[in-house]
């Protein structure tokens, strides 16, 4: 079987024909957040159900990192190679300190508890912007059910001051988000209330030099599934979560491919040695594929 469906020829030159998407391990209830640390070779990506974060590493597998997690998410490194996590069950971002110490980054806005952070991205001059929809806090699965404080909004946080801005406010149920490589761009999914006829797209911000955002037209409709979680190559083609696979997009918003993977994709990372492997994080298992691509990551 081919992994691959091209659907605009450049494509053919982002994949290889012969490079296999790989099950690199399975047994997991909700995959979720992967992150390479090139430093450590090691992907950390959070199974959420089961409260913890797990490490998977070439040869040696995969070890539990963090349990229980309070039901972290999604994952990113700051620009100094600190990890820093969503979390549902907290309903906070943080940072874990390269002393493994836990500093809060955000856990309220205008006085109300925030809803359950679900993605997050780190910015070059050190703010951190995160999605804020209600998922983690719907149900007991992925966190503890309780009352919405607050809309779903998308926030910035400059860790300097500890100061707080609701940047987007006008999301149905803000997801996946990431800057393309030169942070012009703001791409942010929505990913509705997960019923019918909500929306499934990915919008697509300017960003100025001071961080402000204008704009934020559709960008992409992803179809089948949602954007729940996306990252950019050196390019600035864009590579998100589906129902079917993995889509990558190009900076125009043209589909310009699928890498097809077995199970619901939640979320991909790009890692590896040369930055030329996209993770995928898939409902019980992750899956890894190498690209003829980089990753916009740190080393
Ligand atoms: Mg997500």
């Amino acid at each position: 079987m081919s992994f691959f469906e091209v659907f605009d020829p450049a494509f053919k030159s982002f994949v290889m024909g012969n490079a296999p998407v790989k099950n690199l391990a399975g047994g997991f209830d909700w995959t979720e957040g992967p992150v390479w640390f090139g430093d450590a070779n090691c992907l950390l990506f959070s199974d959420i159900p089961n409260n913890r974060i797990m490490r998977w590493s070439p040869g040696a597998g995969v070890s539990t990192y963090r349990q229980p997690s309070n039901f972290a998410n999604g994952h990113t490194r700051d620009r100094e190679g600190r990890l820093v996590s969503c979390e549902h069950g907290t309903r906070r971002v943080t940072r874990t300190e390269l002393d493994g110490s836990i500093t809060v980054i955000a856990d309220s806005y205008d006085g109300k508890r925030l809803n359950s952070p679900n993605d997050v991205v780190v910015k070059s001059d050190g703010t951190i912007w995160f999605s804020d929809p209600h998922y983690g806090i719907m149900t007991n699965y992925e966190g503890y059910k309780s009352e919405q404080e607050l809309p779903c909004n998308v926030y910035r946080v400059d860790p300097s001051d500890g100061s707080i801005e609701a940047v987007l406010t006008d999301f149905n149920c803000p997801n996946g988000l990431a800057f393309s490589p030169d942070e012009s761009k703001l791409y942010v999914a929505d990913t509705g209330r997960m019923f019918g006829s909500d929306p499934q797209h990915i919008r697509a911000f300017d960003v100025d030099a001071s961080g402000k955002l204008t704009g934020g037209n559709v960008f992409h409709v992803i179809s089948p599934g949602c954007a729940d979680g996306f990252r950019l190559d050196t390019d600035g083609n864009i590579w998100s979560s589906a129902a079917d696979g993995v889509h990558c997009i190009s900076p125009n918003g043209v589909l310009l491919g699928k890498i097809l993977v077995p199970e619901l994709v939640s979320n991909v990372c790009f890692g590896g040695r040369a930055k030329h492997q996209l993770f995928i994080t898939a409902t019980t298992g992750i899956y890894a594929v190498t690209l003829n691509r980089k990753g916009a990551v740190l080393p």
